[in-house]
């Protein structure tokens, strides 16, 4: 489902002699590399694990913008946007590379981040304010790495070199115990989840299905777990939160040892996935940050690198959604999302149709911040203040008088147990 990348040598080494010979040079070996390996993915169920080896990032440096953006008081669900952008285009301005766009380079020096470790996860279910679903515990323990792929995220393409990816890869080593991610029953266990090609060749290897006994706006709801090694139960099977359903494996269309785990909501379909980064509950002081990235029109702007940087000035990349089928969460209609934020300050910034966009923004504990960048408006949308939303209908969608939500407990649904049988609408890969 995605190739396997040694990302723990994945560091934004800081390096003022960073040519930018050598930096075109190492990009093009990356590249041609990726390319390569898309070769061997795009057959499908590679026999033989590819392994791609990161061993350094092109120098990252920053120089902050040069105007500290204004919180603004928007409601980016209820109100009108508060001018708060910083227009870069007559300051100091960041130079993108446009052969390597998830680089800005600013200047000065950063700090290397240090992402391989995180607090453990609140209990769930948690929803400080009405709009936040934290109702999924990490199907993986705090003991691994139990957080998703970085460069694999839900609706990207890898650099264009995969289909819209339908879950979150994380990046456990084989046999690690695949846990359930809440209470719920077990409605697909066994090889070939997808079941559109032959079983041997689906790309999700031996899966595990659970729906679970709350939904969300009177919709069902499913977690899929895939690739694993071996599967540890029945179906029909009534399972708790943090009960072990399998160990991880790389069985399937996978390259490398690692938990493919996807959000179902309304059906057990390969084309109802939500991105679970907005469902899985953050790290013990730790929070989200989600947005849309919109043209003048106000449609999505697909595959746009935006770079996400914290106080100590390390940088967080994520890429916008990809134009393929890919679904937005009912409540906060994003196009992307980057969970496992500490709590704290954050800058960004972006290009749009060439124009240098930035803004600020504010990660909160157990919290989405919400943000919309809007191409031509020179402003962006931020809650400054989550209270601000605290007890408001979030948006037209959210249709929170049909189901409530939870507070302490989960809400259960009346939606009819489904049946095992398969139900594959779509031919892409996971
Ligand atoms: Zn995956």
């Amino acid at each position: 489902m995605r190739r396997k990348l040694e990302v723990g040598s994945w560091k934004l080494e800081v390096s003022k002699q960073w040519s930018v010979i050598s930096r075109r040079r190492s990009l093009f070996i990356v590249h041609c590399s990726l390319f390569i390996v898309s070769l061997f993915i795009s057959s499908c169920a590679p026999r033989t694990p590819v392994s791609i080896v990161i061993t350094q990032r092109p120098a990252v440096t920053v120089k902050p913008v040069s105007t500290i953006v204004p919180l603004a008081t928007l409601d980016p669900f209820n109100g009108s946007p508060t001018p708060s952008l910083v227009d870069l285009s007559s300051g100091s301005q960041p130079n993108i590379n446009s052969s390597d766009p998830f680089r800005i380079n600013f200047g000065t020096q950063t700090a290397v981040p240090t992402l391989a470790w995180r607090p453990p996860p609140v209990p769930v279910p948690l929803s400080v304010r009405p709009e936040d679903h934290f109702w999924f515990a990490r199907p993986i323990a705090s003991n691994a790495v139990n957080w998703p792929h970085p460069l694999y995220r839900y609706g990207s393409t890898y650099f264009g070199f995969m289909n819209a990816h339908t879950g979150v890869d994380l990046d456990s080593p084989m046999g690690t115990p695949v846990l359930a991610a809440n209470s719920g029953t077990v409605v697909w266990v066994g090889y070939g989840l997808l079941g559109t090609k032959p079983v041997e060749k689906d790309p999700y290897g031996n899966a595990v299905v659970i729906k679970h006994e709350f939904g969300f706006n009177g919709q069902t709801i499913y977690t899929a777990y895939a690739h694993m090694s071996e599967t540890n139960v029945w179906l029909n099977q009534p399972v708790k939160m943090g009960e072990q359903i399998g160990l991880v494996g790389s069985t399937g269309f996978s390259t490398g040892p690692h938990l493919h785990f996807e959000i179902r909501i309304g059906e057990n379909k390969f084309l109802k996935t939500l991105n679970p980064e907005l469902w899985l509950a953050p790290p013990t002081g730790w929070g989200v940050l989600a947005g849309r990235v919109l043209d003048k029109n106000g449609k999505y702007i697909p595959e746009v690198p935006i770079e996400v940087i914290d106080s100590k000035r390390l940088h967080y990349p994520i890429v916008t959604y990809s134009a393929q089928f890919v679904n937005n969460d009912p409540v906060y209609k994003e196009n992307f999302v980057l969970s496992d934020l500490p709590e704290g300050v954050y800058k960004y910034q972006l290009k749009i149709g060439g124009e240098d966009y930035a803004g600020e923004t504010e990660i909160r504990a157990g919290q989405t911040t919400f943000v919309v960048i809007q191409e031509s408006v020179k402003q962006i949308a931020r809650t400054a203040n989550p209270a601000a939303t605290l007890g408001r209908a979030p948006s037209a969608t959210f249709t929170s008088t049909n189901t409530p939500l939870p507070t302490n407990t989960p809400t259960p649904t009346n939606t009819p147990r489904p049946t095992n049988t398969r139900t594959p609408t779509a031919t892409k890969n996971p």
